[in-house]
């Protein structure tokens, strides 16, 4: 791990450090992190955030947010709005540096036009079709276009009546004129412009054709002066077409670096997909809890720290691999575990009656707030004759190995008394439990008995007199299998969603002091997990909660029985 931060810790590092010492780029690191705004951000694009805005960090560089806009059909203003907020959010800053592909849309044309000039780009009239069908194969070479040798002055002129808009849609396109037999099929005589009949969001009607993205990422890149280029594994290919264009047009001259893109279990990560899940009503909304995206996790209740931390750990691979998402919830605990407070709510409760406690009587208890941090102190927890407890916590008929309270059994309630089962009340119809009676020892209160008697477990519990009840919402995986997008069962990913990723349970009753937290409140459940006011759906004194993760950490369990 990176221990005194100016170790390289990766391979990145290493090229960059190297770059510094050979004075390559002057001594300078300047990076970007170049989304495309057609959905919102998932934890795949945290990586490349923190990887961006971390090297830039640590290499006193700057790092630039520019939006790849050169789709003006699949692009919205919500979208970049989003991105924005999530970068943000996750802690990074462009300061004034945020720029937009389609800023250099008049730069780059005049690039086609050089390229015309020098006859390295040529109109060609084939459809799409047939330019794949010229395209040949991996084994094969393609075969060039009957067009592609026009004169510069042909060229030029038609390029100029597709900038006019004299063509249809698809009627005529731009193309780089590199080599049909090129083993890499990037380099044979790749798209450059196309012709786009449809209104942008940032330059209206102002154009009718569009760069490619291979046209336009590397420029962009130059444009602005990036040092160090980074992005994911599907663009090594693309790297000797960025390169071709670079050197044909003689200008600045950045440095790509290709890494593993992060996959996670039990989610999918593409913004397609993430998509498809929305606009089908698989899930409420880009920002639904259970989604993989920047805002889903946000409103679920994960800390930004938490997910810095997840992508440092995982860090960078040149080879594609998946990450257990319970190493992104383990991050979380650890983050929570030590700034959470602990609170006392009861998911699904059980009405007890202590009946040798005083009816009237209001105790206030003291209860630790967060025993990982004393510094967090204490707070008052009102206790009663009428409390509950979980459901689960009771057993009229117990099995072997269940500590909990059963009929004649004794049992700790956390910060308060030991209590003792005397009788069940059921329903006469339904046989169903409906309260149960206790006694309490006055001589345990705090929680310890001073005969030194033990009990084999510790409850959390509300008073029923001073609880409120809220909604609580508890999460599981979006789909169970490790990897959805694995299609060896003959399943689309969408027939894969899993019917119980949530349950809304609505009678819950949470201590006092939770009334009036504000949105985005986070604390630990005693004994259940960690929770979130839920930022959309929670109001003044009415906060609705969302499980972040449960305790149990499958995560840290695996390590232990691996050794490490
Ligand atoms: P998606 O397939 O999810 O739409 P994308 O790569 O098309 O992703 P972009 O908006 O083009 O999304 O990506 C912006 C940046 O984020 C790019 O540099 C891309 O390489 C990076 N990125 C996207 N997905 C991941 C991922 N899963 N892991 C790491 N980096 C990613
Ligand atoms: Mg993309």
């Amino acid at each position: 791990m990176n221990a005194d931060n100016n170790t390289p810790v990766n391979f990145i590092e290493n090229i960059i450090e190297e770059d510094i010492q050979t004075g390559r780029y002057g001594g300078s690191v300047n990076t970007r992190f170049p989304p495309e705004p057609n959905g919102y951000l998932h934890i795949g694009h945290a990586k490349s955030i923190c990887l961006n805005f971390g090297l830039a960090n640590k290499y006193k560089g700057l790092c630039n947010l520019r939006f790849d806009d050169t789709n003006p059909i699949k692009e919205e203003e919500e979208y970049i709005e989003s991105i924005k907020e999530d970068v943000r959010w996750l802690g990074f800053d462009w300061g004034d540096r945020m720029y937009y592909a389609s800023d250099y849309f008049e730069k780059l044309h005049e690039f086609a036009v050089k390229l015309i000039r020098e006859g390295k780009a040529y109109v060609d009239d084939l459809t799409a079709d047939e330019i794949r069908g010229h395209r040949g194969t991996l084994t094969e070479p393609g075969r060039e276009s009957p067009y592609r040798n026009r004169s510069v002055e042909e060229n030029l002129e038609l390029f100029e009546r597709m900038t006019r808009g004299e063509f249809r849609d698809g009627e005529r396109v731009l193309r780089a004129k590199i080599d049909m037999s090129s083993p890499n099929l990037n380099m044979r005589d790749p798209v450059m412009y196309r012709i786009l009949h449809a209104s942008h969001h940032r330059t209206g009607d102002k154009w009718c054709i569009y760069p490619m993205y291979d046209f336009t990422h590397g420029q962009s890149d130059s444009i602005e002066g990036i040092t160090h280029s980074i992005c994911t594994l599907e663009f090594e290919d693309h790297r000797p077409l960025y390169d071709w264009f670079i050197k044909a047009l003689g200008i600045y001259h950045p440095r790509q670096i290709e890494f593993a893109r992060l996959n996670l279990t039990h989610t999918v990560m593409s913004k397609r997909r993430l998509l498809q899940l929305v606009e089908r009503g698989y899930v409420n909304g880009w920002d639904d809890p259970r989604m993989p995206t920047i805002s889903g996790l946000r409103r679920r209740g994960y800390t930004p720290e938490s997910i810095r931390t997840f992508c440092e750990r995982i860090g960078v691979a040149k080879r594609d691999s998946m990450v257990d998402s319970a190493f992104l919830e383990h991050c979380l605990r650890e983050d929570l575990n030590k700034r959470a407070p602990r609170m006392m709510a009861v998911l699904k409760p059980l009405k007890v009656i202590i009946d040798n406690y005083p009816d009237e009587l209001t105790e206030e208890l003291e209860a630790v707030n967060n025993p990982e941090d004393p510094s967090m102190g204490t707070r008052k927890v009102p206790f009663s004759k009428f409390i509950y407890i979980e459901k689960e916590d009771f057993l009229e008929d117990p099995p072997k190995k269940f500590y909990r309270l059963a009929p004649g059994r004794e049992v700790r309630l956390r910060y308060a008394y030991f209590i003792k089962c005397t009788d069940v009340v059921k329903d006469k119809v339904t046989g169903e439990i409906i309260e149960i009676h206790c006694t309490y020892d006055p001589s345990t209160r705090g929680g310890d008995a001073p005969d030194g008697r033990k009990v084999k477990a510790t409850l959390h519990w509300v008073s029923a007199r001073h609880a409120f009840n809220a909604e609580v919402r508890l999460y599981d995986h979006l789909f169970l299998m490790d990897n959805p997008m694995d299609d060896r069962d003959g399943l689309d990913f969408l027939e894969k969603v899993n019917p119980g990723s949530v349950e809304k349970l609505i009678s819950c009753m949470l201590e006092p002091a939770l009334k009036e937290v504000e949105p985005g409140y986070r604390c630990q459940f005693e004994r259940l997990g960690y929770f979130c006011a839920d930022i959309v759906d929670s109001s003044e004194n009415n906060p609705v909660f969302n499980r972040i993760v449960p305790l149990k950490d499958t995560w840290a369990k695996v390590q232990k029985s691996q050794g490490q």
